[in-house]
């Protein structure tokens, strides 16, 4: 597991956007971020999984969270503007990003495998994440340290069989944080990079892997000191990076 004690105040004042913020890793992510003093901005598309979490948060005296009911499979362009135009209103400016909706679609061989739903997986991990980031940048640029993170997995990184539009959708978010970050190479308040959480307790695992007793993986706040380091000033000095959650690095 990667190691890091991150500070009680670590994110404090920051307003930091979680995707897929209602279930699994995310809303861990969420969660963890808001108890260092985070005002979490909570995206996904089941408004009551959100409202649960914002309720939490909130009972545990956390500041106020927003909630962002948002479909990132039938999201428009104009959606993503009307979000960052929203956000500007109510924040005037953002300090972090955490793309962690995703998809897994079919386990199947691509010579089989479903047109639509491989259109469908490409649209929320690839598609999604480019036109968010594309509108939300002028406001990451306000913030005096801002910190974008993608969710990978080790199959974006060595192809496995079966693993089809999943697998192709997770390269192509290490090849988007790779330009990106190179391309704000020298924007010295914004740095890019990208977390493989490695098999974690939850819903998408479960189905990927039926047969596997779920106790054999780390729970998603088990996995959390990562997504802390990369969000906090600590991590300042990093960009362009792919890292592993249960790496045994340490920070
Ligand atoms: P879960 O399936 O448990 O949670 C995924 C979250 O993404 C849910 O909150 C879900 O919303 C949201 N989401 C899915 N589709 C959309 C959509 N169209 N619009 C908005 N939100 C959406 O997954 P995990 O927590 O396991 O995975 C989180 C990330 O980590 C993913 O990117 C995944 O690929 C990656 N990952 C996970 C691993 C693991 O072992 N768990 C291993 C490697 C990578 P809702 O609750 O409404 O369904």
């Amino acid at each position: 597991m990667f190691h890091y004690d991150a500070p009680a105040g670590l994110l404090k004042d920051r307003i930091i956007l979680v995707t897929g913020a209602g279930e699994g890793i995310g809303r861990a992510a969420a969660w963890q971020y808001a108890a260092h003093g985070a005002t979490v901005v909570l995206l996904g598309r089941t408004l009551e999984k959100l409202e649960s979490l914002y309720d939490e948060i909130e009972n545990a005296g956390y500041p106020q969270p927003a909630i962002v009911p948002m479909n990132l499979d039938s999201a428009t362009e104009h959606d993503y503007i009307e979000l960052s135009n929203q956000l500007f209103d109510e924040f005037g400016r953002l300090d972090g990003v955490l793309h962690n909706a995703g998809l897994l679609g079919m386990r199947t061989p691509l010579e089989t495998y479903d047109p639509i739903t491989w259109e469908q997986v490409m649209r929320v991990n690839v598609h999604a994440p480019f036109l968010m980031t594309q509108s939300l940048l002028p406001l990451l640029q306000r913030s005096e340290d801002a910190s974008i993170i993608f969710t990978s997995s080790g199959v974006g990184r060595k192809g496995r069989a079966y693993w089809g539009a999943y697998a192709v959708s997770k390269f192509a978010t290490e090849g988007m944080m790779q330009v990106l970050a190179d391309e704000l190479e020298n924007t010295p308040n914004i740095r890019v990079n990208a977390i493989n959480p490695g098999a974690t307790r939850t819903q998408m695992r479960a189905y990927a892997y039926p047969a596997e007793p779920p106790e054999s993986n780390p729970t998603p706040a088990e996995i959390m000191p990562l997504y802390l380091y990369l969000m906090g000033a600590d991590s300042r000095q990093i960009n362009g990076q792919s890292l592993d959650a249960q790496g045994d690095e340490s920070a």
